[in-house]
């Protein structure tokens, strides 16, 4: 229902729970973030999700802290697959536990995806569609070459094979410095601030950071980088230019 990513100095669950905030108005009935944490070398995600209002996800995260991090990301949910329950709130993980995943829509074709995942092994821990695409991705990553581009070129793998509505948003553990995103049917919107890159679903998401967004088009990938910068693909990898202007309107 709701997506928030941040890629940036400031502290990412800050900037990500005030994101989640100004989504309320959307109606949700789960919340959940994920930070990545550590060096650019054997880093961690670390992540918290709670069936009901963000009020109940705060009181979790009072009680047992996510570290300080640049990277996060953060869902509100409105549940199509799976009953609203803290297992099925989003970010959903792969098995290692090395990639984070959270999803606005419905995968159409998740059933065969799942029994797919399932022949090769793996257990579901969720009730939704969404969790197949961080199975799909432990997959692919380690497959593809180290270097820029890795995480993008996993997630556009993935989405060719998806069908449905989706804004897709995903962390990796291995990526200190990347957040990617992938949408079809699905709004998605980049806000870029002062070495800072936000991701939302509308621009609510981010709006008290900049007011400078670029709205992505049908069936493309955008990777934000915090050295490297923003830059979006179809999903077979051709560049593509994203739609920018300004935000005009008072949050
Ligand atoms: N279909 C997904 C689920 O049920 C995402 C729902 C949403 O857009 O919040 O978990």
């Amino acid at each position: 229902c709701g997506i928030v990513g941040y890629v940036g100095p400031q502290n990412a669950l800050d900037v990500v729970l005030e994101g989640l905030r100004r989504l309320e108005y959307r109606g949700y009935d789960s919340a959940g973030v994920a930070v990545r944490v550590g060096g650019p070398d054997g880093g961690e995600l670390a992540a918290a999700k709670k069936a009901g209002k963000l009020a109940n996800l705060e009181k979790v995260l009072a009680d047992q802290p996510l570290p300080e991090s640049t990277i996060g990301i953060g869902h509100t949910r409105w549940a199509t697959h799976g009953g609203p329950t803290d297992r099925n709130a989003h970010p959903h993980l792969s098995a290692d536990g090395r990639v984070a995943v959270i999803h606005n829509g419905i995968i159409e074709n998740f059933a065969a995806l799942r029994a797919e995942c399932e022949a090769a092994g793996v257990e579901f821990r969720s009730d939704t569609d969404t969790e197949v695409v961080a199975h799909l991705l432990a997959a692919v990553y380690p497959e593809l070459p180290e270097g820029p581009g890795r995480l993008a070129e996993a997630l556009r793998a993935v989405s060719r094979r998806l069908e449905g509505a989706f804004t897709l948003v995903v962390a990796h553990a291995d990526e200190p410095d990347t957040l990617v995103a992938s949408r079809r049917n699905s709004p998605l919107v980049v806000g870029v601030g002062d070495g800072e890159y936000f991701l939302g679903s509308d621009v609510a998401a981010f709006i008290a950071h900049t007011r400078e967004a670029r709205e992505l088009g049908q069936d493309q990938v955008v990777e934000i980088d915090r050295t490297r910068g923003l830059s979006v693909t179809d999903f077979d990898g051709a560049p593509a230019e994203p739609v920018a202007y300004t935000v005009d309107w008072d949050a």
